[in-house]
C-alpha cells in the first residue's frame, strides 16, 4: 500500500503533467501535496528514480520522492491516467508492452518543420499517445523524434530496409544516434514484402541474425517485420520469429483481413500494428476510417498526422471509441466504392514487371496526385521512389492479368506518366 498523503514532484515538460495538474483537485483531497518541479529534463529527481520500488515508497513515508503513474507500476493512479486521457490501452502481443490504441505514425512529419514536429509529438504524448513508429527510411522522421528521448513510459520503434546483417547494424547505429537513445523497443525489418526478400532476411548473415545479435546487447527490446503482402506477412509469423507484424489496416485494403493474417498473428501472440488506417490518407473522413481500424485484432493503429488538428481530431475518436454501426459501415463502404475501381490496394500481386517497373509505387504517386490533391509532393515522391519510369510500360498487360481488383493498371500507368514525368 502506498503511504495515504504523499508529495508529489510533477517534472515539468513530463508527460504526467498535465494528469497531476488535473487531478489536483482529487488528489489534494486525499491529502497528497502536489508541487510542480520547476527543473526541466531527463536530469531532475522525478525521472532519476521512477523506478522507486513501492516497498521504498512505503520506507520513507512522507519523504518528498517523485511519483510517475506511467512507470512505477502504481496501478491507481495509471487508471486514473487512462480514464482521464480516456485512451484505451492493448497489450502488444506477446511483447507485453502496453500500448495506445491511437499511436503515431512518423512517416508523415517528415513534411513539417522540426519544431512543427515537436509541437505535434509533445501533444500527443500529453493526448495519452505512448506507442512512436519511425523508419531509418523517413529521412529526418528519427531525428526529429529525438525530442522523446529521456520521457519514461513511450514505446518507440524503428524499421530497417536493411537485408543484411551488416546493413542492419549500420541502420541501427544510425537510429540510435538520430534518436538519442541507447534502445529502441521494437526493431523491424521494414517492408518484407515479397518471397525473396523473407528468405534474404531468414538466411545466414540475414538482417533476422543482425536484428537477435542487437537483441543479445540489449540494443533492441523486441523484433518485428513490416510488410504489404498478406501471404508474405503469413509466411514470416509462420517462422515464429517475430514479436511484431506490421501491417495496413483498412477498409480499402481489405484483402488483408480476408487473408486471415490478423487472426493468425493474434493466435500466435504476435502483436499487430496497423498502419495506413487511412489507406494513405485517402478514406476520410478519418473517424469512419480508424473505427474501422480499431475494431479489428490489432494492438495499435498508427496514422500519420502533419497537424495538431488531425492529431486532436484522431485522438478524441480514440477516446472511448465504438464499432461502427450500420449506418457508419454504410457510409465507408460507399467511400470504398468510389474509390473502387481505380484504387491500388498494394498487394503486389502485379509484380514482377518484366521492365522492372514498381507498379504499386507509381500507383500510390499517382494517388497522392489525385486523390490527396498533393501534386508537387507526388511528383517528388515519384521521383525518389520510382526508379523505373511508368513511360517504360511495353503494355504487355501481365500485371492486370495478375491484378485481384481487376485495375486497369495500364492505362493507369500512362496516366501517372502523363502528370508525373512532365518537366
Ligand atoms: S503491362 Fe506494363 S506495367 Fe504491366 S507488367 Fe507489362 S510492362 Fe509491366
Ligand atoms: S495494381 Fe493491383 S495487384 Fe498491383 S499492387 Fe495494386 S492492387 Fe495489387
Amino acid at each position: 500500500m502506498l503511504p495515504r498523503s504523499r508529495r508529489l514532484l510533477v517534472a515539468y515538460g513530463h508527460p504526467c503533467e498535465s494528469f497531476f495538474t488535473d487531478f489536483r483537485g482529487l488528489l489534494e483531497e486525499k491529502g497528497d501535496e502536489v508541487v510542480r518541479n520547476p527543473e526541466r529534463g531527463p536530469q531532475t529527481p522525478y525521472h532519476r528514480s521512477d523506478r522507486l520500488s513501492s516497498e521504498r515508497r512505503e520506507a520513507n513515508p512522507g519523504n518528498s520522492f517523485p511519483v510517475c503513474p506511467l512507470v512505477t507500476g502504481d496501478l491507481d493512479a495509471r487508471e486514473k491516467s487512462r480514464m482521464e486521457l480516456r485512451m484505451e490501452f492493448r497489450k502488444l502481443g506477446r511483447t507485453g508492452l502496453e500500448v495506445s490504441v491511437l499511436g503515431f505514425g512518423g512517416i508523415s512529419i517528415q513534411s513539417i518543420s522540426p519544431q512543427e514536429a515537436e509541437n505535434l509529438i509533445l501533444r500527443a504524448v500529453e493526448l495519452g499517445v505512448n506507442f512512436f513508429d519511425t523508419a531509418r527510411s523517413y529521412t529526418d522522421s528519427e531525428r526529429k523524434m529525438r525530442c522523446l528521448s529521456g520521457k519514461s513510459g513511450l514505446i518507440l520503434a524503428s524499421k530497417t530496409l536493411a537485408r543484411d546483417a551488416d546493413g542492419l547494424r549500420r541502420d541501427l547505429e544510425t537510429s540510435l544516434s538520430e534518436l538519442g537513445r541507447e534502445r529502441i523497443d521494437v526493431y523491424q525489418l521494414h517492408n518484407v514484402s515479397r518471397r525473396e526478400e523473407l528468405e534474404k532476411v531468414l538466411s545466414r548473415n540475414g538482417a533476422l541474425e543482425g536484428a537477435r545479435k542487437a537483441q543479445e546487447e540489449g540494443l533492441v527490446g523486441f523484433v518485428g517485420v513490416s510488410s504489404h503482402n498478406a501471404q508474405v506477412a503469413a509466411d514470416a509469423l509462420r517462422t515464429g520469429e517475430f514479436d511484431t507484424l506490421q501491417i495496413p489496416v483498412n477498409a480499402v485494403e481489405s484483402h488483408y483481413e480476408e487473408s486471415g493474417v490478423l487472426e493468425m498473428a493474434s493466435r500466435l501472440g504476435v502483436g499487430v500494428i496497423a498502419m495506413k488506417p487511412l489507406g494513405g490518407g485517402v478514406i476520410l473522413p478519418a473517424p469512419l476510417s480508424l473505427r474501422y481500424a480499431l475494431s479489428r485484432q490489432v494492438a495499435t493503429v498508427i496514422p500519420g498526422m502533419r497537424s495538431l488538428r488531425e492529431l486532436e481530431e484522431n485522438a478524441e475518436t480514440a477516446r472511448g471509441w465504438r464499432p461502427l454501426d450500420q449506418g457508419g459501415k454504410e457510409e465507408l463502404g460507399r467511400l470504398v466504392e468510389s474509390l473502387g475501381g481505380r484504387f491500388c490496394r498494394r498487394c503486389q500481386y502485379c509484380l514482377p514487371c518484366p521492365e522492372g517497373i514498381y507498379i504499386p509505387q507509381a500507383l500510390i504517386c499517382l494517388g497522392t496526385w489525385k486523390w490527396r490533391g498533393e501534386p508537387e509532393r507526388a511528383v517528388l515522391l515519384y521521383r525518389r521512389t520510382v526508379p523505373v519510369p511508368a513511360s517504360a510500360c511495353s503494355e504487355c498487360g501481365a500485371c492486370e492479368e495478375r491484378c485481384p481488383y481487376g485495375l486497369p493498371v495500364r492505362e493507369m500507368l500512362k496516366e501517372a506518366a502523363f502528370l508525373l514525368e512532365r518537366g
